[in-house]
């Protein structure tokens, strides 16, 4: 590793290796520095391998899939958007599509492709690329940066890197096993940065009542209302998983930021599922009617086989303890009432969180109180930059979480480059 350069940036993931390529385009002398033994481990592995790169909604709609603070990202969005990084990578040969709810993926549907060709590009702008090569420090002599303490993880050799800047872009606590082990927070916090509440998010939910029959089981086209302490919050439509620890899919992803956080603040949250959206409680009962009136002899089991998959017709005999096999013409009023109410309201209590290990993203961290959104350089140190999931911005699924670290990564790389070259 050669001693001397104008920006050292830390973590070579999506947010990383945007930054190197902004700021090398400028003319800036960079080193991008990553402890994993191939830069980029998680952005291959994002959206089962296919990876949704980004979504063509537009930033006002993509504002509303923000948390906590949206307009945090404006001047960073305004710098480096959706179209932007879509173009981007044609020019290096990766083409794209764009699927539903304007999700974007590579035509070739390989993540790997994506990781591979931001690679080749900052290399092609001379961009030096360390692997195994862990920061263990920011160097900082009387408030003035001075470099990176850095070990190579094979031989435990530890170097000293000078630069002018350094961007921290280390992403986040969640999937470690990618190298995302939350070392930036300590180098932030030595710097004298704030780190708001760390706790994952998109994260599967643990549920007091897990029905075995329903493991395995993926409904699609549900909505799920929260309920918090008892009172009705959000809603979300679309997909939902049962699994062995409870639920998952698209929608409970959405929704488990707010579980997560109604959660840590001791709040009871109840998941109630609709199943049936689409009818109203007198359509499902005329519905039931006249399947009763069409074949008066047949028993409960078979009616709930024209209103649910297999898999949940079990655990509905369980929850409204009615007997399967008595013909639908006894049905009473009550009965009638309680299967329509579990339809649309079949309501089950989230009692914790998955870990880390599986979160997509971490919600927290760096506080965006002390970076200036208009450059994302820390207000408390001069020359310290951060960009990616290790801010304390993160976004639903859809393509944003990785747009907020082209978007961040891109600014900061400009804004550092733009600073140094001002100033040699
Ligand atoms: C399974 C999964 C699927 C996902 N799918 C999608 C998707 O389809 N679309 C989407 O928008 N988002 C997706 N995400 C989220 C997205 O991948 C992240 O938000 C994004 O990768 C964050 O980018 P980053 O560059 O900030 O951090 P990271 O991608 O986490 O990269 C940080 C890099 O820093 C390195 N590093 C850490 N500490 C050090 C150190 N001390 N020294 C040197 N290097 C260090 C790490 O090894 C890592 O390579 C997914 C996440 C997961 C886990």
């Amino acid at each position: 590793m050669k001693n001397y350069y104008d920006i050292a940036i830390i973590g070579a993931g999506p947010a990383g290796l945007l930054a190197a390529g902004s700021a090398a385009m400028l003319g800036a002398k960079v080193v991008l520095i990553e402890k994993m033994e191939k830069p980029a481990r998680k952005l291959r592995i994002t959206g089962k391998g296919r990876c949704n790169i980004t979504n063509m909604k537009s930033l006002e709609e993509y504002l509303q899939e923000i948390s906590p603070e949206p307009r945090f990202l404006r001047q960073a969005f305004g710098s480096f958007f959706n179209q932007d990084i879509v173009d981007l990578l044609k020019t290096m040969g990766v083409d794209t599509k764009i699927e539903r709810g304007q999700r974007v993926f590579p035509s070739s549907e390989k993540a790997w492709d994506v990781a591979e060709a931001l690679i080749k590009w900052v290399k092609s702008l001379n961009v030096e690329i360390y692997n195994n090569s862990q920061i263990e420090n920011i160097i900082v002599d009387e408030h003035i940066i001075k470099g990176v303490k850095v070990k190579n993880t094979k031989s435990g050799l530890v170097d000293t890197v000078n630069s002018k800047c350094v961007i921290i872009a280390t992403g986040g606590k969640s999937y470690p096993a990618t190298g995302s082990t939350g070392d930036g927070y300590k180098f932030a916090e030595l710097a004298g940065h704030k780190i708001e509440n760390l706790r994952p998010s998109l994260v599967g939910i643990e549920t007091k009542t897990v029905y075995n029959k329903t493991v395995g089981l993926n409904l699609r086209n549900v909505s799920a209302t929260l309920w918090i302490d008892g009172k009705k919050s959000t809603n979300e439509f679309g997909e939902v998983v049962f699994t062995e620890y409870g639920l998952d899919g698209p929608i409970i992803l959405r929704l488990s930021r707010l579980i997560v956080d109604s959660l840590t603040n001791n709040k009871k949250v109840e998941i109630s599922l609709d199943l049936k959206p689409a009818l109203d409680h007198q359509k499902i009962e005329a519905r039931i009617q006249r399947d009763i009136a069409n074949s008066s002899k047949m028993n409960i089991a078979t009616l709930l086989k024209e209103l649910l998959p297999s898999q949940l017709i079990d655990t509905f005999i369980e929850i409204l303890s009615i007997d399967p096999l008595k013909p639908v013409n006894q049905l009473n009023i009550k009965d009638k009432k309680n299967l329509i109410n579990l339809l649309k309201d079949f309501r089950i209590e989230a009692t914790n969180f998955r870990g880390w290990d599986e979160a997509i993203v971490t919600a927290g961290g760096v506080s965006i109180k002390e970076i200036n959104p208009k450059t994302m350089e820390s207000k408390i140190l001069n020359n310290l930059y951060f960009a990616g999931e290790i801010i304390d911005v993160d976004g639903n699924t859809g393509g944003y979480n990785l747009q907020i670290a082209f978007s961040t990564g891109w600014l900061a790389g400009n804004s550092a480059a733009k600073r140094v070259l001002e100033v040699t």
